[in-house]
């Protein structure tokens, strides 16, 4: 919904999405438990039949994700049915323009597929501007991460977006940014992908994606819908009243847990325990420039290097506060050792440790990383 143009994304998170004003009416809409609706025996209007045509939850929560990301989305099961339906649009023998480091997810399924159907996948570096230019040039779809998983690089997406428009189809999959941070539709990508598993939804306790186009792809649109109806890649009604409340306060947790990263950035690099913080927000980071000048805020991701993988493990052991655990965006901070997933990439170091930060209280959350790093 763009109907809301003036409106900033505090009020938009908050006021969408909300059933008419009927007086002794719920404020909320409530989960539409349905499979099967009451037939219609004119079915050429935009009645329902079956709980894979539509659902009121779904639309309210796609109301307000889509007026965040400045276009109109369509909610999945995941983030990976979401990824999934992009992917489902290219035919065989496509090329696929992919990051060297990525959502391992993505990068396994656009693997099987393009053994399956005969795509070339060209990988490339997101913060080499010119690399992914070129790789793009002839290519069918061109996906872009940033910043990426868990090296923190930082692409120039509105110089990507403006030299691709029209070009060649272009999606970002904004999950660490979040639309509070950076608004690729605006910069001229066809698409956005995001795990509304981590942001939106906010608490760990939900799996759902969504697909957000441009207000105007009607047909880009119309392919998506079809696709999620006949693959049957439907949000569960419960998780998509779940992610709506948590995307009502998706712009107060963002805010907080960026402010309480960079503050842990900070802290870190002066620690003499930590290698390397890899964080956008510090003024040494390799992609501080780009990111300051392209995005709203510099996330709540960082990871850090530690000496070795035997350390890294000491140093997840000694917190507390933080659960070693994987995933990432919710209100508790998170940490992982990257490399004990076999299918991380051998460019990430044996000892770096990503972590998600929260929104507890930044000195808590320092004093159990300080106490751990000491005790190496
Ligand atoms: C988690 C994640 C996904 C996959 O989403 P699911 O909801 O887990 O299916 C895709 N991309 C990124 C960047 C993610 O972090």
């Amino acid at each position: 919904m763009s109907s809301h143009p003036d409106l900033r994304p505090e009020t938009l998170a908050v006021s969408l999405g909300r059933p008419a004003r009927t007086p002794g009416a719920p404020l909320n809409v409530s989960p539409v438990l349905a499979s099967t609706y009451v037939g219609a025996h004119d079915t050429s209007g935009p009645d329902l039949g079956y709980g894979r045509d539509g659902n009121v939850t779904w639309t309210a929560l796609e109301d307000v994700v889509g007026a965040l990301e400045g276009g109109r989305c369509l909610t999945f099961a995941s983030g990976m049915a979401a990824a999934s339906a992009v992917l489902e649009l290219l035919g065989p023998g496509d090329t696929v323009v992919l990051p060297s480091s990525c959502y391992l997810g993505v990068a396994a399924l656009v693997r099987s597929r393009a053994e399956k159907y005969g795509w070339t996948v060209r990988t490339v570096d997101v913060a080499d501007t010119d690399a992914v230019l070129a790789a793009a040039d002839g290519a069918d779809l061109v996906w872009l991460e940033s910043p990426t998983n868990p090296l923190m690089e930082v692409a120039d997406l509105p110089a990507i977006g403006a030299a691709l428009r029209g070009r060649v189809r272009t999606v970002v999959d904004n999950t660490f940014a979040t639309a509070l941070l950076q608004r690729p539709l605006e910069q001229g990508f066809d698409l956005v992908v995001e795990s509304g598993t981590k942001f939106v939804g906010g608490h760990s306790d939900l799996l759902l994606g969504a697909v957000t186009v441009r207000p105007d792809a009607d047909a880009l649109y119309a392919d998506l819908a079809a696709v999620r109806h006949d693959s049957g890649a439907v949000p569960g009604p419960m998780e998509a009243w779940l992610a709506l409340r948590g995307v009502r306060t998706m712009p107060l947790r963002v805010r907080a847990a960026v402010a309480n990263a960079g503050t842990l950035a900070a802290r870190l690099a002066d620690h003499p325990g930590v290698a390397r913080v890899r964080y956008p927000g510090l003024p040494d980071d390799p992609g501080h420039e780009r990111a300051a000048a392209t995005m709203d805020g510099f996330g709540s991701l960082l990871s850090i290097d530690l000496a070795d993988a035997r350390t890294a493990e000491r140093f997840i052991d000694g917190c507390v506060l933080w659960t070693h655990a994987t995933s990432l965006g919710s209100v508790e901070s998170t940490f992982e050792r990257r490399r004990r997933w076999s299918g991380e990439l051998d460019v990430v170091p044996e000892g770096l440790v990503r972590l998600s930060v929260g929104v507890e209280h930044v000195d808590d959350l320092w004093h159990d990383l300080e106490q751990s790093l000491d005790q190496l």
